[in-house]
């Protein structure tokens, strides 16, 4: 049994104040939902105050990114250690970040492996585009991402593994993915992760849904055999996320 997941991608949104703000109106509907792992992935500069309003709760708390060397002169960056300060999560390569920052399937497996070994849960983000989609290429770029994004990255524990389907075209538009259609790519991503991780470990490893996801979708997409949960992008700075959560729960 997969335990469903719903993790909040706050992306570039919130100052500390504002986002102390937010965790506060959510915390009760948060701590209810105790059948799923939730997850908040502030900004950096949001991760300490958000980090001490959820201390003493089983909310985890991720970063949406990392750097995938230890320390040195990468000026800018995070490290993974540094994010293992506050969190236990973190989101590597979000589309975004592949399309404005140049992220690469390569840098994305740099990353899965530098978050793995400082005991970090990466939630690996794979989605294709709108021609992709409609070229007809969708199998073709997910399993090409995952093949990359993951060569080489050792399963020790299942449950410390997660994908995030997210089709770039669905991404902040308010056209979700048809649940039937996003239910078909999870199949595809989870065959996948059997011919890199086998049966068992595949199984086990939770897939989330991000695109458009809200309070009146989410329990026909969490509904469906092969997705575990979602990765909410705009209505997780809202109520709305408890409604989401409460989905999945
Ligand atoms: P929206 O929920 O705003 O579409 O964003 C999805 C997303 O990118 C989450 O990572």
């Amino acid at each position: 049994m997969r335990t469903p997941m719903v993790a909040g991608n706050w992306k570039m949104n919130k100052t500390a104040d504002q986002a102390k703000a937010l965790v506060t109106e959510l915390l009760p509907g948060l701590k209810a939902a105790v059948k799923v792992e939730r997850v908040l992935c502030p900004t950096f500069t949001c991760l300490s105050s958000v980090h001490d309003l959820i201390k003493d709760t089983n909310i985890g708390l991720g970063a949406q990114n990392l750097h995938w060397e230890a320390s040195g002169a990468f000026t800018g960056e995070i490290s993974a250690s540094m994010v293992k300060e506050f969190c236990d999560y973190v989101i590597i390569g979000h589309s975004e970040r592949r399309q404005y920052f140049g992220e690469t399937d390569e840098t994305v497996n740099k990353k899965v492996k530098a978050a793995q070994a400082a005991g970090l849960l990466p939630i690996v983000c794979v989605g294709e585009t709108l021609s992709e989609n409609e070229a007809g290429k969708t199998k073709e770029v997910v399993t090409r991402q995952l093949k990359g994004g993951l060569a080489g990255v050792v399963v020790s524990d299942p449950a410390k593994l997660v994908i995030a389907y997210e089709p770039v075209w669905a991404i902040g538009t308010g056209r979700a993915a048809t649940a039937q259609d996003a239910q078909n790519v999870c199949a595809i991503i989870r065959a996948e992760l059997v011919s890199l991780f086998g049966k068992a470990n595949a199984d086990a490893i939770r897939i989330l849904y991000g695109g458009s996801v809200t309070g009146a979708n989410a329990a026909e997409l969490f509904g469906m055999p092969d997705i575990d949960g979602g990765l909410v992008g705009g209505a997780s700075l809202k109520p709305d996320f408890i409604a989401i959560v409460n989905a999945a729960n």
